[in-house]
């Protein structure tokens, strides 16, 4: 049998977290291995923003993010922040735009993002391997007292001092995700929190998809509500349920059972618009003014479930009260989130009181690192995940 390869720093995953630290610990002169199951690296960010990378927000803080400790983030979010990732983005000459609500996207496509992760590494003489299987990892001391890990793969064996764990969550299957990352916390005895789909889809059962018949492909600028959370952003009905952005949003926030609330008028007041129009277009179907702010389709079918559409001079009080509520708070309790296949992210993961917020590394296994989705620490949409694979890639390269 061929003796292990020798490195200082291993890292198992090649995606944005994984990349970052290989680069980061490569250019302080660490001898570094990146190893990746999948055929090349990054496929995530290559798939990311619709193809464009929204590679970070203009605006981040730990607010931004789920996690069972809210303030775990805020050590590495504060030392490396979007405006360090921007500069890395300008100095590779990458355009980028802002889009909406400070999310920022390559001009251009998502490779731009790859190539300036792979460049990095290059420049810190990273060796990285792709279609490489980690069958066994196994902690050993030399007869020094030094101990390192040691991994069994279908390339070779190789040795190391630090083993950083960026094998990512279980979103996306077929772009490689797996649940390794959680598998090498158990084997070490650290705790992972439950996992769930998140940034997703919602499901409605069969009564509320009745309701939403005929809407599939619609969608609506709207303020979605759940737990004390919302959301200001488009919704689309699909003809399983609720996406969009605000969806994909309170996704995140939303529990089995809890009813989401929301209001497909923002922008006005309908009780005070109707009380206007009774007035000055008496004569005016409602279907139709109210389709003037929202899609007629969609108008339409909410009326429809209030009562006869009919000239807006003819309705109660009574009867705008409850149109009023029917547009401005449906609350709709979603019978479960879409699954893995589609989800954005994953919730959930390696407990945060296992990790030093500072380091990564794990407080039981010296020289033990997690980095990335595969941490129990879940961003918003709009750039926030890939700042957190960013900075907490870079966090722990300064380290390992
Ligand atoms: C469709 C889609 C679009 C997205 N768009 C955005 C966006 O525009 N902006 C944003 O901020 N976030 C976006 N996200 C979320 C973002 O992609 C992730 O949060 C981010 O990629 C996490 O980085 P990571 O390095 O921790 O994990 P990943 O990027 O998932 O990388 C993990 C890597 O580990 C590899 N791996 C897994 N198991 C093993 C194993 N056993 N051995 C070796 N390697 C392994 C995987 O193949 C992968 O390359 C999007 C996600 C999806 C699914």
């Amino acid at each position: 049998m061929h003796p292990a390869e020798q490195y200082q720093v291993i890292v198992i995953g090649g995606g944005a977290a994984g990349l970052m630290c290989a680069l980061t610990a490569g250019q302080r002169g660490r001898r570094v291995l990146l190893l990746e199951h999948a055929d090349q690296v990054g496929k995530k960010i290559l798939i990311s923003g619709g193809g464009r990378c929204n590679f970070t927000n203009l605006s981040v803080d730990a607010t931004n993010f789920l996690s069972a400790n809210p303030h775990f983030s805020k050590s590495a979010l504060s030392r490396y922040g979007p405006k360090d990732f921007i500069a890395l983005v300008e100095q590779h000459k990458i355009p980028y735009h802002e889009k909406k609500l400070g999310q920022l996207f390559c001009d251009g496509k998502s490779t731009a993002i790859v190539n300036l992760l792979l460049n990095e590494c290059r420049t810190g003489g990273v060796k990285i391997l792709t279609r490489c299987r980690v069958a066994a990892i196994d902690r050993r001391s030399d007869v020094g007292g030094k101990r390192t890990f040691t991994l069994q793969t279908n390339l070779g064996s190789y040795e190391a001092e630090s083993l950083v764990i960026a094998t990512g969550g279980l979103s996306i299957p077929k772009m490689g995700a797996t649940d390794f990352g959680y598998g090498v916390a158990k084997q070490f005895g650290l705790k992972v929190r439950p996992c769930r789909p998140g940034l997703v889809s919602l499901t409605l059962d069969s009564k509320d998809l009745q309701e939403i018949e005929g809407l599939s492909g619609t969608s609506a600028d709207a303020v979605v509500a759940c737990r004390n959370q919302s959301f200001r952003d488009a919704i689309l009905f699909t003809h399983t349920g609720l996406s969009g952005p605000a969806i994909l949003q309170i996704s995140n926030y939303w529990e089995p059972g809890d009813p989401i609330t929301i209001n497909l008028l923002p922008e006005c007041d309908l009780t005070d618009a109707i009380t206007q129009w009774q007035q000055e277009r008496p004569r005016a179907e409602l279907k139709t003014l109210i389709g003037e702010r929202l899609t007629k389709r969609l108008a339409e079918r909410w009326l429809e479930s209030v009562g006869e559409n009919k000239p807006v001079s003819q309705y109660s009080k009574k009867e705008i009260a409850a149109i009023s509520a029917r547009f401005h708070h449906w609350r709709v309790v979603p019978s479960g989130p879409s699954g893995y296949r589609v989800a954005e992210v994953t919730k959930g993961g390696i407990d945060t009181d296992e990790l030093s917020s500072k380091t990564f590394e794990s407080h039981r296994v010296k020289g033990l690192y997690f980095i990335g989705e595969v941490v129990d620490v879940t961003g918003w949409l709009g750039g926030y995940n890939f700042q957190w694979a960013w900075a907490s890639g870079q966090c722990a390269g300064l380290y390992v």
